[in-house]
């Protein structure tokens, strides 16, 4: 009989293009997928309800996926250090195969699982690598370092050979009854919906979940002239549908990193002139910068908890909680940071130029401890995911690795470059709808145009000041 092997999905919910399942799948057709709903992760306080309605969403697509390939998809819902050896024992498994991941609760919570399955000796491998297309540690400094900076990783990253996408198992079989049976004795449920795990979310998704919806969306955004072959020229405008929104897909794994690379490979050969090849690459940059932060995560771990940079160590923060209670609900008095934070609430998606609007002005202008805007963003964004949001956070606050200190946004000047004709704005602060285009965009709202709308909260200059002289006496 042909070995069974669970196959543990974590970040990873698809089918296609997945290294450690396509691994599994080279040893038997027995492959049976299994996700655990991991309390340790649920129940956090900077858990989004769209984030977890669209891994919900993702979950179910992946079973239907299993199912038309002729396997299943086990749920369990517990601590994996218990869950999963008790099911492996329970159903008979030879070996349990996943792939390795970069955040230090995942690897604490792996090297974990790991020790109790050799205490009950089952067999399992994790030495693979999905969801970068070079792991850890393939890309490193001439004197054999991980890279700090970003611009020297991207040069030397984008010169490394990617990999090609991984065909779709196929012929998997799945349990037989009486191993269901047992399974189910062992923990195995239902899908529960998110609502069940205590989230409610309504507001839809900036991408359909599943595996099926991200690939679509790949190819439209790579064969549509207008969208890859236009991104560098558009991506910075929040008005403008002109990045891919693939970001919720790519935290989950809906869609492989290969499939993507190779898309995006596919649509820079097409390009006919210099000139379109750049916004093809001014994307593969963006994935780039993906990867950056997901290596100096593994390599530096200490970044989950606090700023890299001495000077931004201890800062005194002036952390008014009104203020930022405004900020959170997007009523600051400037208008375009509003916009940007109520998007976010409605939608559990906020566009990049914006959030760097927002992470800056709560920062540099509000002198708020950057680690809470990073645990808003978790609480809301629907593709929240640690690296990349600790590394926006960090690189706004200048406490990241960027060497580039004194960055600081003037909100005013961002509206009018960015979104010129306050679109954005109008879109997303409707009491201001009728408000003049050049008032919406300075911030200079005469008191009569502004009715129940709130007067700036801070005055940006005085606040810049303000900072710059705390940064200053904090670097002595
Ligand atoms: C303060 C702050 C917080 C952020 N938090 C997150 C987060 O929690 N999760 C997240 O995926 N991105 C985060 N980003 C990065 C970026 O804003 C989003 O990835 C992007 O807006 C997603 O939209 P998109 O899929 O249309 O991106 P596209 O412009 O189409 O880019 C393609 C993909 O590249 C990756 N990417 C793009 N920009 C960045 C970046 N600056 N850093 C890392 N990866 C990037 C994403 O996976 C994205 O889906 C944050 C940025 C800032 C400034």
């Amino acid at each position: 009989m042909a070995d069974l092997v669970l196959f543990w999905h974590r970040r990873d919910l698809r089918l296609g293009d997945n290294v450690g399942l396509a691994a599994a799948r080279d040893r038997t057709p027995q492959v049976v997928g299994l996700f655990c709903l991991d309390p340790g992760i649920l129940q956090g306080d900077a858990v989004a309800p769209a984030r977890v309605a669209y891994m919900v969403g993702c979950l179910a697509a992946l079973g239907d996926r299993y199912a038309k390939a002729g396997g299943q998809l086990l749920i369990l819902q517990g601590d994996p250090r218990q869950k999963i050896p008790a099911l492996a024992q329970a159903v008979g498994a030879d070996a349990i195969y996943w792939n390795r991941d970069v955040e230090p609760y995942s690897r604490q919570r792996d090297t974990d699982v790991a020790a109790a399955l050799k205490d009950a000796g089952i067999e399992f491998h994790t030495k693979f690598w999905d969801q970068l297309l070079h792991a850890p540690g393939e890309v490193r400094t001439g004197a054999g370092d991980p890279y700090t900076v970003y611009t020297p990783f991207w040069r030397n990253w984008i010169k490394h050979d990617k990999a090609e996408p991984l065909p779709l198992p196929e012929g998997l079989k799945s349990l037989s009854a009486r191993q269901l049976e047992a399974a189910k004795k062992a923990g195995c449920i239902d899908l529960p919906s998110a609502a069940d795990l205590g989230f409610t979310w309504e507001n839809g998704f900036p991408i359909e979940p599943g595996e099926q919806a991200a690939l679509e969306r790949l190819t439209d955004f790579c064969e549509d002239d207008r969208a890859i072959a236009t991104y560098d020229e558009q991506r910075n405008f929040p008005f403008v549908d002109g990045t891919s929104r693939l970001s919720a897909a790519l935290k989950f794994g809906a869609v492989g990193i290969r499939t993507l690379w190779a898309a995006a490979d596919a649509a820079y050969g097409r390009c006919r002139s210099d000139e379109t090849r750049d916004n093809v690459q001014t994307w593969q940059q963006e994935l780039a910068w993906r990867e950056f932060y997901q290596h100096v995560m593994y390599f530096f771990p200490g970044l989950a908890d606090g700023p890299y940079r001495s000077p931004l160590k201890d800062f005194p923060w002036v952390n008014n909680e009104d203020q930022f209670a405004a900020w959170c609900e997007g009523r600051t008095g400037y208008p375009i940071v509003d916009a940007a934070m109520r998007q976010l609430n409605e939608t559990g998606w906020m566009h990049n130029r914006c959030r760097m609007i927002v992470a800056s002005f709560l920062t540099k202008d509000l002198i708020i401890n950057w680690q809470w805007g990073e645990k808003y963003f978790m609480q809301r964004l629907v593709d929240g995911d640690l690296s990349a949001n600790n590394g926006g956070w960090q690189w706004s606050a200048s406490s990241g690795m960027d060497p580039k200190p004194l960055r600081i946004f003037n909100p005013a000047s961002q509206a009018q470059k960015y979104d010129g004709e306050a679109e954005y704005i109008r879109q997303w602060v409707p009491e201001l709808r009728s408000v003049d285009t050049g008032p919406l965009v300075t911030g200079k709202i005469s008191p009569g145009d502004r009715g129940d709308y709130p007067a700036p909260i801070v005055d940006h200059k005085t606040q810049q000041a303000l900072f710059k002289d705390k940064y200053k006496a904090q670097k002595g």
